[in-house]
């Protein structure tokens, strides 16, 4: 389990806390781990994210979400991505996981699994109705670009599973 290095300052995370994934509304950018660093220096403050994979339209949004809800609380900002090192699924924290299926979506595996899971047909990812592992690949786009779509043999519910393909 890799940790995220964080160095936030403590009176910004309830502000970064109310800023959502554009991709999952329940779910915030400190819960998606792409929050690396938030300091105050000379009365700015100087964000660093880490996008959760290149390509995905939501992070150029998250830039703009974070300077708005910095700004109505009263901040100027700035905002760094940080490419390396890559974030990983580790980062989103218990309460992130939860969240995403309670939301319906899978929670992404571990890199190598997701390529198994999204290549191979490799039955590992959970359906989000049952938990039941006998699911399905049913298109490499869900409702998003971020997303794949997978059915579960059980039940038969479609869910979406986010993926982590860099
Ligand atoms: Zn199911």
């Amino acid at each position: 389990m890799t940790s995220i290095e964080q160095n936030i300052e403590h009176r910004l995370i309830s502000i970064l806390e109310q800023v959502s994934d554009p991709e999952i509304p329940v779910l915030s950018i400190m819960d998606m781990g792409v929050v690396r660093s938030a300091i105050i220096e000379e009365g700015v403050v100087k964000v660093e994210i880490t996008p959760t994979y290149s390509g995905c339209p939501a992070m150029d949004v998250i830039g703009d979400d974070i300077k708005k809800a910095l700004k109505d609380a009263g901040y100027k900002s700035e905002i760094d991505l940080i490419l390396h090192p890559a974030w990983t699924t580790d980062w989103i924290t218990p309460r992130g996981r939860k969240a995403l299926e309670d939301y319906g979506i899978a929670a992404p595996l571990e890199a190598d699994a997701d390529k198994d899971a999204l290549f191979n047909g490799k039955r590992i990812v959970k359906c989000t109705n049952c938990s039941s592992q006998n699911t399905r690949l049913v298109s490499q786009f869900g409702s998003t670009a971020c997303k794949a779509q997978f059915q579960c043999d059980d039940c038969q519910e479609p869910f979406d599973y986010f993926k982590c393909l860099k």
